[in-house]
């Protein structure tokens, strides 16, 4: 006799048992087909590019912290708390529903005594906030309705259906209380405070009650269980899988293509010609919404939602899938009357929404289980690429790119003009120095830039630094054409005359002026054997006042709103280094938007942005309103193509006489 307890399977004919485990039986065939099914799907697509197995222990701990800790979904409250309410009574409702089994068919006396109390206690605190997570799940998307949240009938079937397991659970335990009045009631604090509503019901409608409750209880979870591979709950096992799949790569670092010369693929087309990885991570999106409420184009009102891109890929790579299991809901063809699936990169995707991206990062920062959507937007460019399906503003950027070398288009003789006049240091000249200044095709070509140039060069001299320049020697280093797509063009022709040139002069450290060239240089050209030590200008200029080899001392009587570039700051953590070296001139006030360090919000010029025109609002113009809202009358960044945004933005509005963009780099200099 259990001194404190219950009977299990209590007012049950022996004959449940029997059903209960045949349907089990069911449950887990049905499970397990659609899970091969699933599996089935993912092996349609290519090889993975990458080692994704490596340094096993690091992605266990990232599945541990991310995953089951959820680390990530409680970066933000409302939706976090919600999640951590149902993601953890699941876990404590499944490891209850364990324990009955293990006592039941095994015949061990687990449920007695001060456990059971404790086990009551827990079941009945975790089914309050499963009831309590869907609640406001519902009361979300029915109510306040997020942008980022979907709210079709996956989700409400889903939340409804969890939430009457629940909800079934405690009215079968209330019963049982209401027909037994057991002396341990009270434990079961939720069923114990709903069982007086039964009171007064005579016993044997209670049993019969009780009896048609299990069952539905019963089949609710069952049916629950069953549809998890085919609805957006599949994200309990593909979410820690794609966490623990997650790249090594730096940041900052697309994918490449190996072998690019004789890939007959380089990019998506079809859904399949992503990797096993990526259509595995779509299965992983729990549709939060967070990618899309971060991403600057979303909010430009261009085509793109990053999390519509993943669920789209998700619903092209299911099609088949739906399409053998349910063949009515499937588009049949009229002639043969065979299901047909809409071309993906041109019928799904719109190509609008792929060139909208500036690979700002901010959704790969927010998404809870480390989906990669920039690698998954570029794949899909080198398709378009490939196929020469680009629209002509991106086709103008990278011929230009191809011929002249240079995204302007400009003659490769004029890349040096900036220099008239000052004295700087060629390495053809020099041939040995430590520090190469790489300008960068912004730094060189374009009038306001060129100003950053001579400033930062007067600035290196100033210090003494011991550096050159290529001169007419350098080049693009390449980054718009690959983020373009155009990944040939990369690989063949850039790295391989970038290698060059910096074998000719045995160059070890690089400075850069532009945060694009920079991530280029530290975090994709060692993917091609070439290593170099580089720094940002702004991480240089910081250093050299820190050793007083520069000194700003004239104070500067601005409010500077600062803008963290997407390619030093997200793709690279470096947020403080520009801070630190704005914040070193006297007199400047460093305003921070709302929108700031990892939470940035992108200028628009990224991605080949600069050069592309996709229909939508400004970017710039919206980044440029964020950071006037702190009451700035100045802009300070630390990259050319952030430069040249907010000045259009600054003459858009008229505002030449009393806001000011600047490099840090012209304060620091204005303040010597
Ligand atoms: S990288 Fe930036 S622009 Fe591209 S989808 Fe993500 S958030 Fe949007
Ligand atoms: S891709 Fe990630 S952030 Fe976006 S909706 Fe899916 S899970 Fe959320």
């Amino acid at each position: 006799m259990k001194t404190v307890g219950r009977e299990i399977m209590w007012n049950l004919p022996h004959l449940a048992a029997v059903v209960m485990y045949s349907l089990l039986g069911v449950v887990i065939f049905v499970f397990a087909w659609g899970l091969y099914e699933r599996i089935r799907v993912y092996r349609t697509g290519r090889a993975e590019r990458e080692d994704r197995l490596d340094d096993l222990w690091a992605r266990t701990l990232d599945v541990l912290k991310i995953g089951l800790g959820q680390q990530k979904v409680l970066e933000r409250k409302i939706g976090g708390l919600m999640h951590l309410a149902i993601y953890s009574a699941f876990i404590v409702l499944f490891v209850a529903t364990c324990l009955v089994a293990v006592e039941y068919d095994l015949g061990i006396r687990i449920l007695d005594g001060p456990f059971y109390i404790a086990f009551k206690l827990f079941a009945n605190t975790f089914g309050l906030l499963l009831l309590a997570g869907v609640l406001v799940a519902l009361v979300r998307r029915a109510v306040f309705r997020p942008k980022g949240l979907t709210a079709d009938g996956d989700d409400h079937l889903q939340l409804l259906l969890i939430g009457a397991v629940g909800a079934t659970g405690f009215l079968v335990e209330a019963v049982r209380i209401a027909a037994t009045r057991p002396a341990a009631a009270p434990v079961s604090y939720v069923s114990n405070a709903i069982a007086p509503f039964f009171e007064g019901t005579p016993l044997d409608h209670l049993l019969s009650l009780h009896q048609g409750l299990w069952w539905t209880h019963l089949l609710l979870a069952f049916g629950f269980l069953a549809s998890i591979p085919f609805s957006k709950m599949f994200h309990l096992g593909a979410g820690p899988v794609t966490i623990f799949l997650r790249t090594s790569r730096p940041k900052g670092a697309l994918q490449p293509v190996p072998n690019i010369e004789e890939e007959e693929k380089p990019g998506v087309v079809d859904v399949e010609d992503f990797s096993w990885k990526q259509l595995l991570s779509s299965d992983a999106c729990t549709r939060c919404g967070r990618c899309q409420d971060e991403c600057p184009a979303f909010a430009a009102e261009m085509a793109l939602s990053p999390r519509d891109v993943v669920l789209k890929t998700r619903e092209q790579m299911s099609r088949d899938l739906f399409s053998r299991l349910v063949p009515s809901a499937a588009d049949l063809d009229k002639k043969t009357g065979k299901p047909v699936t809409p071309a993906f990169t041109s019928g799904v995707l719109i190509p609008d929404e792929i060139w909208a991206c500036t690979t700002c990062r901010a959704c790969m920062e927010a998404c809870p289980v480390l989906i990669e959507h920039i690698d998954m937007i570029v794949d899909v460019r080198r398709g378009y690429v490939a196929g020469a399906r680009i629209p002509d503003s991106a086709r103008t950027a990278l011929r230009k790119m191809g011929d002249t070398g240079n995204p302007w288009g400009l003659p490769q003789d004029d890349r040096i003009l900036w220099a008239a006049g000052l004295a700087v240091p060629l390495a053809s000249d020099r041939k040995e120095f430590e520090y190469l200044y790489w300008v960068g095709c912004a730094g060189a070509y374009d009038p306001r830039n060129q100003k950053v140039t001579r400033t930062i060069v007067s600035l290196l001299n100033r210090a003494g630094v011991d550096f050159a320049i290529l001169g007419l020697e350098e080049m693009c280093c390449g980054e718009s054409a690959r983020r373009l797509g155009e990944e040939g063009l990369f690989q063949l022709g850039m790295v391989e005359a970038v290698r060059e040139v910096f074998s000719s002069y045995n160059v070890k450290k690089v400075i850069t002026q532009c945060p694009h060239c920079f991530n280029t240089f530290r975090n994709e050209y060692p993917q091609f054997g070439v290593n170099v030590e580089v720094l940002h200008h702004s991480v240089f200029l910081r250093d050299l006042i820190a050793q007083g080899r520069i000194v700003p001392s004239r104070p500067i009587n601005r409010l500077v709103a600062f803008h963290d570039s997407c390619y030093l700051g997200r793709h690279n953590d470096l947020y403080d280094a520009p801070r630190s070296a704005l914040q070193a001139v006297p007199g400047i006030t460093v305003n921070e938007p709302l929108q700031s360090r990892e939470r940035g919000f992108c200028c628009g010029a990224g991605g080949g942005g600069m050069w592309l025109e996709v229909p939508g609002k400004r970017i710039n113009h919206i980044r440029f309103d964020q950071l006037m809202r702190t009451g700035a009358n100045a802009t300070g960044s630390s990259c050319p193509y952030c430069l040249t945004m907010f000045d259009d933005a600054i003459k858009f509005h008229n505002l030449e006489d009393s806001v000011q963009a600047k490099d840090i780099a012209e304060y620091i200099a204005e303040s010597l």
